[in-house]
């Protein structure tokens, strides 16, 4: 019998809900591996046969905590993963066998040091730059590696069809959540950027790929069903990009409180957004090499140089009709905060567009200075 943490009654209902979802596949026999970064094969869990769940970061508890262990002056995201993973507060670690992460930024790997001793970790070794001879070569040497630990750790073999079966149904889960994203493209955008987001995010409550093909299909359906053409007679809500760190710990603070004021986010361009949900892994080609070209394709600022980025926004920004963009940037997030300064200009002087950057963690105390510039930047839009 699966067994809940003693501190459940605690929960807000999400986690619970997360909690219950999950634990009726554990107690199926379902193995658990908790992923918490874009650049995780997630085909290797898949083809080993167990689950991949995105671990928790997004909130403001566990940080008290964690900050017991970790600096004050670390990125929010990292603290609040370990704190609450370490609190047993979030239901995905709780319920994972095993955590497959990677080395993207500092803070990160060596957090996964200190998750390690709660919960085996597998670290791979991701390279710093997309573009060096031996880049590509490597990552695909670790994703093999790490099929190899998998396979050994659940005590099974993956093979090459079964990772070729993963790679085939993983694209059909990331077409699905195109379409989903693509809605907003239509004008004006049947749907808020709010409310997509947390349909996305709610995939994290199906476990199995058809039910998240089909709740994500009957959503894109229903939002689609939505759709009005714009009336003539009401001036259009400006329509915003959301760039920069991982945005849904200020999903409230940033997302909704824009769109109370009057304007659309429709595209929410993290580094699980359309952008990257574009690119399948090429089911045709030996299925290591596939998965690590798809992987290493990904635009985060822990790359270096990471010039694919603001290609890939000039594409976005057409195609969505973005009139504005927002830059969230974490505190204590060196690589975002960095490159923050060639997104400005690209945005601004290149493309012409206005541009706002926010710096901010997942406390509500600059919730008032944030919706005063907020409020001035749409007053410069419309
Ligand atoms: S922003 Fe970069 S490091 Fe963070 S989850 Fe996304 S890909 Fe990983
Ligand atoms: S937001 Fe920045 S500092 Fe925080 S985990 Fe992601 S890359 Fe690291």
């Amino acid at each position: 019998m699966v067994k809940l943490p003693e501190n459940f009654e605690t929960f807000d209902e999400k986690r619970k809900k997360g909690f219950i979802a999950l634990m009726e596949e554990k107690e199926k026999g379902k193995k658990v591996v908790g992923t918490f970064c874009t650049y995780t094969p997630v085909e290797l869990i898949m083809a080993a046969g167990a689950v991949s769940v995105s671990l928790c970061g997004n909130s403001e508890l566990g940080i008290p905590e964690a900050e017991a262990v970790l600096p004050k002056t670390l990125c929010p995201l990292i603290k609040s993963s370990y704190g609450l993973a370490a609190t047993d507060r979030c239901p995905y670690f709780y319920f994972s066998d095993m955590i497959l992460a990677e080395t993207t930024c500092d803070g990160k790997k060596k957090m996964y040091e200190l998750l390690n001793e709660i919960k085996p970790v597998h670290v791979m070794h991701l390279p710093q730059g997309q573009n060096g001879p031996l880049a590509l070569q490597e990552w695909t040497e670790q994703i093999r590696q790490t099929a190899k630990y998998i396979g050994d750790f659940f005590n099974t073999e993956i093979t090459e069809e079964k990772l070729h079966e993963a790679i085939v149904e993983r694209n059909r889960i990331r077409r699905a959540i195109l379409n989903a994203y693509e809605v907003t493209k239509l004008v004006p955008s049947p749907i808020s950027g709010y409310e997509l987001s947390t349909v996305i995010e709610a995939t994290d409550f199906h476990f199995t790929d058809d039910d998240i093909v089909e709740y994500l299909e009957s959503k894109t359906r229903e939002f689609l069903s939505d759709y009005k053409p714009q009336d003539s007679d009401k001036k259009p809500r400006p329509r915003l990009m959301l760039t920069g760190c991982p945005h849904t710990g200020v999903r409230e603070k940033i997302i909704k409180k824009v769109e109370d004021l009057g304007a659309d986010i429709v595209v929410l361009d993290s580094c699980a957004g359309p952008r990257t949900q574009r690119i399948p892994v090429d089911e045709t080609k030996d299925p290591y090499e596939a998965l690590a070209e798809k992987y290493l394709k990904i635009n985060c600022s822990v790359m270096t140089p990471n010039n694919g980025r603001l290609k890939d926004m000039k594409a976005v920004i057409e195609e969505y009709k973005v009139d504005g963009v927002i830059e969230m940037v974490l505190f204590a997030c060196h690589t975002f905060a960095i490159e923050a300064h060639t997104t400005e200009r690209f945005i601004k002087d290149e493309l012409n567009i206005p541009y706002i950057r926010i710096d901010t963690d997942f406390s509500s105390s600059d919730s008032g200075q944030i919706q005063t510039r907020l409020e001035a930047f749409l007053e410069m839009i419309s």
